[in-house]
């Protein structure tokens, strides 16, 4: 059988998840064995798998082949589907692993005509976690356009949230909690779903509509009387079934409104996580849950306190230490002062340098070997020039400096490893030579 062939054997994929969209399993017939971007991918008769497409991920799961000569063409018994996607009016089942380009095509499997049997099983879980999302999406939206005369324009429904963009400029927490408790009204009736196909120009009136549609024959997914909109998606069969509709954050987005929300069994999920988070850091703060804000910001201005505290603490042993290394200077006849500080950050070497060139009148170099190298020179004579000073130093350690000839600084990105002793003296050679 040719290839050619098999695409006039096969014009079309019966979808059976529209009729039964609460199916979990079902027989079919693989018909052709294609090769898809380095993957194996089979075409069914019929299928329960629904393919990505509408802002809905495609189903997954595995067919069992009832056929002998297809599970020796195969090498297997079941076919694990990754990935499900249209090819026209076909549905494509593209089978998991990929297949090494020696292998193909030429060893592709050989269909026989009438095909090989087939039974499929969809994942059920994440059929129904989609589904749940997916009907709560059309709820949410229609409360939307209810009660705010939002239109939906955008639909994502992801691995962890499902999105939707609304034509909004801004949504304020009151309307966004008026709609979520509609939505979630709405899911309490338990409105019965369900979808139908009409043809294009004999459409119910007050459909929801986020774009044109181009095709002869559309499906209306309806909630009840409640909404009706254009969907090719799988949905629950009552809107009991989506479970509860929380909206979870709200960002502004392409000139709109993004509304993130979780439906069903991923809304009790992200419950559930949140609660525990919440609960770790109640107990962190040895509080009931609901004095965690009011616990976090007095803490946090607690530690602003303390923060301050420590700071004047730190310029207090400064001062002192200050003090103290002019006390002793002013007993020595040097024209040079070298003070080594132990892990001061630049602001406060500088201070320091600053005093004790002031009270003392003499060239002073101040410097920290930590947290990161740094010096700062002082030269109230202008010489030697503050920047010569700088400039040996930093060929001799490294480091990257100026200044003005009065004041001049250098800073590493890396603390010294070297004795402040070793380093001292070198300081004074470098000055004593310029
Ligand atoms: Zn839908």
């Amino acid at each position: 059988m040719t290839g050619e062939h098999k695409e006039v054997f096969l014009l079309k994929t019966e979808r059976l998840y529209w009729e039964d969209p609460l199916g979990r399993d079902f027989e079919a017939r693989i018909l052709e064995v294609i090769e898809s971007g380095g993957r194996l991918g089979v075409f069914l008769d019929r299928t329960l798998f629904h393919p990505e497409g509408g802002g809905q991920p495609a189903d997954k799961g595995f067919l069992t082949l009832l056929s002998g000569e297809a599970v020796v063409a195969f090498g297997r018994n079941d076919l694990k589907i990754e990935g499900v996607i249209e090819e026209g009016e076909r549905v494509l089942h593209l089978l998991s692993g990929e297949v090494s380009a020696d292998r193909l095509p030429h060893r592709l499997p050989e269909v026989p005509e009438g095909g090989w049997a087939v039974r499929g099983t969809i994942d059920w879980e994440h059929r129904f976690d989609l589904m749940q999302q997916h009907t709560g999406q059309h709820i949410l939206s229609r409360a939307f356009e209810e009660l705010l005369d939002a239109r939906t324009v955008g639909f994502h429904l992801g691995k962890d949230y499902v999105s939707i963009d609304l034509d909004i400029p801004a949504l304020s927490d009151e309307a966004r909690d008026r709609v979520e408790d509609r939505a979630n009204q709405v899911v309490f009736q338990d409105l019965p779903v369900s979808g139908r196909e009409y043809p294009k120009d004999q459409l119910p009136g007050g459909i929801r509509a986020r774009f044109n549609i181009d095709a002869e024959n559309i499906r209306v997914v309806s909630v009840g009387e409640y909404d009706a909109c254009p969907c090719g998606g799988t949905h629950v069969v009552s809107s009991g079934q989506v479970g509860l509709i929380k909206v979870n954050q709200v960002d502004r987005a392409h000139g709109g409104v993004r509304v993130l929300f979780r439906c069903g069994k991923r809304a009790l999920i992200d419950y559930r996580e949140k609660e525990r988070l919440l609960g770790q850091a109640a107990s962190a703060l040895s509080m009931p849950l609901g004095d965690v804000p009011q616990a976090v910001q007095s803490t946090l201005a607690r530690l602003r306190d303390l923060e301050k505290d420590l700071e004047e603490a730190h310029e207090a042993v400064l001062d002192f230490q200050v003090e103290s290394r002019l006390r002793a200077l002013s007993e020595s006849g040097e024209s040079l002062v070298v003070e080594a500080f132990e892990s001061l950050a630049s602001d406060r070497l500088k201070y320091a340098a600053k005093k004790i060139s002031e009270s003392s009148g003499k060239l002073t170099v101040c410097y920290s070997l930590s947290p990161r190298f740094s010096v700062v020179v002082i030269s109230p004579s202008n010489s030697p020039d503050a920047r010569d000073v700088v400039s040996k130093i930093s060929s001799r350690w490294g480091g990257r400096g100026g200044g003005t000839p009065g004041y001049a600084q250098l800073g590493s990105k890396e603390p010294l490893a070297a004795s402040s002793e070793a380093v001292t003296s070198s300081i004074r050679e470098i000055v004593q030579k310029l």
